[in-house]
């Protein structure tokens, strides 16, 4: 179980277990688009379509489904809070 599955699941509604779903697919597309990214291998370049993008749209409705248990989901707290990847961010 991931941490969002584990958030939505306990709310068992179908709303928190789709944005549950929705969460973790963003989560997979995150952490490929970042690695493409830190390869250097790739012109994908951050745009408005990208999932950093995304990410603040997911983690306004993240806090408005999870209220305070959203700040559990740091990967998406942190992302939506940067509007472009910057490899010093990200880089720890
Ligand atoms: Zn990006």
């Amino acid at each position: 179980m991931n941490p969002y599955t584990m958030l939505s699941s306990g709310l068992d509604t179908s709303e928190a277990t789709a944005l549950g779903a929705r969460l973790s697919a963003w989560h997979d597309a995150m952490v490929a688009h970042e690695r493409r990214l830190r390869a250097g291998t790739t012109s994908d370049a951050c745009d408005d379509e990208c999932p950093h993008a995304e990410a603040r749209a997911l983690w306004s409705e993240a806090a408005a489904m999870f209220g305070a248990r959203a700040e559990e989901l740091t990967f998406l707290r942190s992302r939506a809070h940067h509007r472009r990847w910057s490899l010093e961010q990200w880089t720890r």
